[in-house]
């Protein structure tokens, strides 16, 4: 069980259509990936992507959080748990990690588009 050690899970149907939750208040430091807790957002998603896929809600409602998130750290980067460490494979293999980065990317600028009107 891990909802308490990140600050953020994405949910899956049926537990939820699209949404996400915050685990620890978002001005603590996480628990999520070993040595850089203190300068990072962890974002768990729900599920073995191993096993299974990613769902389309669960998708939806990464970009939008990741979107977010990149307007209030606008220096961050994006990487994996397995970017981070030899350790772990997370979030597995059939994880859509580039999928999800170039549709945040698009949607970042998008935003920024329709806020410069
Ligand atoms: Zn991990």
């Amino acid at each position: 069980m891990l909802p308490e050690n990140l600050k953020f899970r994405v949910k899956t149907p049926p537990r939820a259509a699209a949404s996400h939750y915050e685990g620890r208040p978002h001005n603590t430091i996480g628990a999520h990936a070993y040595g850089v807790n203190s300068k990072s957002v962890g974002i768990c998603f729900e599920g073995d992507f191993n096993k299974e896929e990613l769902t389309d809600n669960q998708e939806k409602a990464a970009i939008v959080l990741i979107t977010l998130l990149s307007f209030a750290y606008p220096d961050a980067k994006l990487c994996r748990h397995c970017d981070l460490t030899t350790k772990k494979n997370c979030p597995g293999n059939n994880f859509p990690f580039e999928r999800i980065r170039e549709k945040v990317i698009k949607s970042i600028k998008e935003m920024r588009f329709s806020n410069s009107i």
